[in-house]
């Protein structure tokens, strides 16, 4: 996607929404239910209007709304289960260019007060500390004409490799590193961590900003929820946390998207709110993410399908009330399971 996004720029393009970072392949987003934030914005895959597929017997198969809708409608979330994408047609909108506005932000009160943010602002992403009260608020809108003032610039080259290459990764990737050796300091990290939030805006290319560099490893699970669920959950996840000391220095990240219309996405027919729980890859972040799966398990929630989750084609039949139709075309694309692998057999069946 680190191509494709210039590329539709130089033609006057972009995707109308991003997730965090441009290193996936497109099929590969696709094929996950890869989404960014915005509460009226969908996933990539509902940007797709048109999917090419080699199928286990050799056939290539063009797809669309029009033609082979069933395959269509499996195929772009299909986790690589119904064959391999060559082509993807992808509906884009002139490109466009979004102001950011970064700050420190009292948890309690953003989620208080979450409605009217995400109807206000196009694209709201929080990123809160374990273990104290601040979050990182990105409230990113679209803009016609640029604010005046610096605020309607992109950030200068010099504050981008300060910010997000040497604070948010470099010095970041230190804070975690302490942290494994230490977990018990953890809360006092994290402490750390949200009192060095400094608040900026800029004005750059929809991607520039949608997208940036996660250079520090992480492990991560992240649940779709409707939208009335965010509070609960994150208020049951707030106090396991602070009841385990869970010893998790990675903010936990929490997004919106639209209902979309695409079997297996995560947004079906449901406008969600997503959480994310983050563990640094040097620490085990087993516990933590069973605690919430526990939580997000009773609020209907439904995995990201390229994260970290637990659940098998029994309670994913029951999360998504199209799963027996998506079998019924992987069964009639791949009956002797060309493409099955141990993944696919937990969530799907074999
Ligand atoms: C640092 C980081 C940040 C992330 N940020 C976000 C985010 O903001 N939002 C979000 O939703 N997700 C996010 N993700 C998850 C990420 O978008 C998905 O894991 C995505 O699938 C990775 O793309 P990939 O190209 O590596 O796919 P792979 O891991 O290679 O493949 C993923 C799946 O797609 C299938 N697939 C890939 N190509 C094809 C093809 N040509 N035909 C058929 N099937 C295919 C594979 O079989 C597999 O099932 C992030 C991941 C990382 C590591």
């Amino acid at each position: 996607m680190h191509v494709l996004n210039p590329a539709l720029e130089s033609i006057g393009l972009a995707l109308p929404n991003l997730g965090d970072i441009d290193r996936q392949t497109i099929t590969g987003a696709i094929c996950t239910g890869t989404h960014g934030t915005g509460a009226h914005r969908q996933g990539i895959a509902a940007a797709v209007t048109g999917l090419t597929l080699v199928t286990a017997d050799g056939s290539v198969v063009e797809c669309s709304a029009e033609q082979h809708p069933d395959i269509f409608q499996a195929g772009r979330v299909s986790l690589g289960a119904l064959g391999v994408i060559t082509e993807v047609e992808l509906q884009c909108v002139p490109a466009f260019r979004l102001h950011a506005r970064e700050s420190s932000a009292d948890i309690t009160e953003v989620l208080a007060d979450i409605d009217t943010l995400v109807t206000d602002h196009d694209h709201v992403d929080i990123h809160w500390f374990p273990h104290t009260d601040r979050c990182l608020l990105k409230c990113n809108n679209e803009v016609a004409t640029a604010p005046a003032g610096r605020a309607g610039q992109p950030l200068p080259s010099w504050r981008q490799a300060l910010d997000d290459r040497f604070l948010s990764n470099t010095v970041y990737e230190q804070v975690n590193r302490l942290a494994a050796l230490r977990p018990a300091l953890v809360p006092r990290l994290n402490q750390i961590s949200a009192r060095a939030l400094g608040a900026r805006q800029f004005t750059d290319a929809s991607w520039r900003v949608f997208c940036s560099p996660r250079e520090v490893r992480f492990t991560e699970s992240e649940y779709a929820l409707p939208r009335h669920a965010l509070r609960p959950v994150m208020a049951e996840l707030r106090g396991w946390i602070a009841a385990e000391r869970a010893p998790l220095p990675f903010p936990v990240e929490v997004r919106f998207a639209a209902a979309d219309d695409v079997w297996l996405s995560t947004g079906y027919q449901r406008d969600n709110a997503y959480i994310a729980v983050h563990q640094f890859h040097r620490m085990d972040g087993t516990a933590s993410f069973a605690a919430f799966e526990e939580i997000v398990t009773q609020h209907a929630g439904r995995p990201h399908w390229g994260k970290l989750h637990t659940l098998g084609a029994q309670q994913l039949r029951a999360a998504y009330p199209r799963f027996e139709d998506f079998l019924a075309v992987r069964d009639r694309l791949d009956p002797d399971r060309v493409f099955a692998n141990d993944y696919l057999d937990r969530v799907l069946g074999p």
